[in-house]
């Protein structure tokens, strides 16, 4: 596809949404100015959240699994772990990548500017260079693609380094003697896998019930029975109702039913309570831009906000702040503004959580049918079925398909065990493909894989799985 559109864009934000967007308007010809703080595009994506979190998790694992060994007859010593070579591999691995990023910008000819910008009027922007200049510019189109930061909770507000966010928490300055995450959602999941791999005595609060808020409860039992292994403790139905700083920690008071020590001192906190949409853009109010709930930008679905040159995408114009939506939702917005006629209306969104074992999901959930009083069908392959979920020695996972019982539509999937963020993938292309649950029955998968748990689930669907007898009716 080669076209050239004349047009001059800018795009506000380097994260996922912004350098995506960038890259296909550079693609199909536009001009395109990319301005963020950092010195490469990659957001919160590459710099603190997605890249360095999963860098440290597959050490996590790596040491999990050695310490798992001698199940299998192999010995290890306990594993010495520098903690220098280790942040600054983590670092090596963000650099390398926000680096590609910028040469793949400067191939395109895409015109990177570090700095900010705020709206001087609707196509206009002030940008304050790092280096210290400023220039107003004027574009055709503009994409505000700025993403989202921690949520901060007032009352868990004290400045002290004991006080962590997933930034501070990701910089690994130290593997603190204990920590407490507050909030069960999976940053903080993930992140507290991380340090108590590395020897953290971890535990977690969380308000409501569950742990992963929204997940249905048959996908997160299996990660709740191993967190409670590797965690200290998982305190449910609890808040956090004070937070003080002594001279040898935190100390939080607890609150809630089934709270047993209402005071507990911890070296350090790691508060994970969600995120908020960067969406306070100085100036904004001088364009016709509006905010929706909780501070999203209001948006169509061709992404474009109530002023007509402005589009907005990613994290700062809502649910689910996951990076692959940003990247569909900033192509989208560039097709659009390309005069293609598009859409972002996607039927499945993958989310996945890389605990151990993962969780993925997509398309409609259980508790989602549910709430929504929807007939639907769901078959479950265990994994202890599985040869090759035996072979890896995790067979506490589970394949499950939501199916449309009239239509024998896959609706949605989701996945518990090593690997579900993998596989998930196969279930996104059978519901966007439309696929029956026959399809996938029919569809020959490599032995011995786990992938063949997604085909024995819709073997499951009816009835006919090789590895699950089903006994027959009387
Ligand atoms: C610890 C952690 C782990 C995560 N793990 C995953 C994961 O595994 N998978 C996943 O899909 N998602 C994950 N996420 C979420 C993911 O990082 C976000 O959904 C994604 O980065 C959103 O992309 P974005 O393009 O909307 O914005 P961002 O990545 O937030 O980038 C926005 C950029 O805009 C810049 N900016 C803001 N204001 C201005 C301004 N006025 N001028 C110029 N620039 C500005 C910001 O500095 C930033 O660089 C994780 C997040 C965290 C915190």
């Amino acid at each position: 596809m080669t076209e050239t559109i004349n047009l001059h864009i800018a795009i506000i934000g380097g994260g996922p949404g912004g350098y995506a967007a960038a890259f296909l308007a550079a693609d199909l010809g536009m001009k395109v100015t990319l301005i963020d703080p950092e010195l490469n595009p990659g957001g919160v994506c590459l710099y603190r959240g997605c890249i360095p979190s999963k860098a440290l998790l597959h050490v996590a694992k790596l040491l999990d699994e050695t310490r798992h060994a001698k199940n299998w007859g192999i010995d290890y010593p306990d594993p010495k772990i520098d903690l220098p070579r280790l942040r600054s591999w983590k670092e090596s691995v963000v650099k390398k990548l926000t680096g590609g990023l910028g040469q793949l910008s400067k191939q395109r000819k895409v015109e990177y500017i570090q700095g900010r910008a705020a709206f001087d009027k609707s196509n206009t922007l002030r940008i304050s260079r790092t280096n210290g200049t400023e220039d107003s510019l004027t574009f055709d189109r503009i994409v505000i693609a700025t993403g989202s930061r921690p949520a901060i909770v007032p009352s868990l507000k004290l400045e002290t380094p004991r006080m962590m966010d997933s930034t501070s928490a990701l910089d690994l300055s130290e593997v603190p003697g204990t920590l407490l995450v507050v909030g069960g959602g999976y940053i903080g999941l993930e992140l507290g896998t991380v340090y108590a791999a590395l020897g953290s005595k971890v535990s977690v609060v969380e308000m409501l019930s569950g742990l992963l808020p929204g997940a249905d409860r048959d996908l997160v039992l299996p990660l709740h029975k191993r967190m409670e292994k590797i965690f200290d403790s998982i305190l449910l139905n609890t808040t956090v109702a004070a937070v003080r700083e002594e001279s040898n920690g935190i100390r939080i008071t607890f609150e809630g039913p089934e709270v047993k020590e209402r005071d507990k001192l911890f070296d350090k906190v790691l508060v994970s309570v969600g995120r908020k949409p960067n969406s306070e853009i100085p100036g904004l109010d001088k364009t016709q831009v509006k905010l929706g709930e909780r501070g999203f930008i209001h948006v169509n679905k061709q992404l474009q906000t109530d002023d007509p040159t402005i589009y907005a995408i990613g994290d700062v114009v809502g649910e689910p702040m996951l990076a692959h939506k940003a990247s569909h939702e900033g192509r989208t917005a560039v097709e659009a503004i390309a005069g293609h006629k598009v859409a972002f209306e996607p039927n499945a969104i993958p989310a996945v959580v890389f605990t151990d074992p993962e969780i993925a999901w997509c398309g409609l959930t259980e508790t989602q049918a549910q709430k929504e009083n929807r007939e639907i069908k769901v078959a479950k392959f265990p994994w202890g079925a599985s040869g090759r979920a035996m072979t890896i020695d995790r067979p506490e996972g589970m394949t499950k398909l939501i199916v449309d019982p009239q239509t024998e539509r896959v609706l949605g999937v989701g996945i518990v065990g090593a690997g579900a963020g993998e596989l998930i993938a196969e279930g996104v292309l059978a519901i966007e493909m439309g696929a029956l649950a026959k399809d996938i029955a029919l569809t020959i998968h490599p032995h011995p894989t786990l992938s063949e748990t997604v085909m024995e689930s819709a073997e499951v669907f009816f009835g006919t799985s090789t590895h699950v007898y089903r006994p027959k009716r009387p």
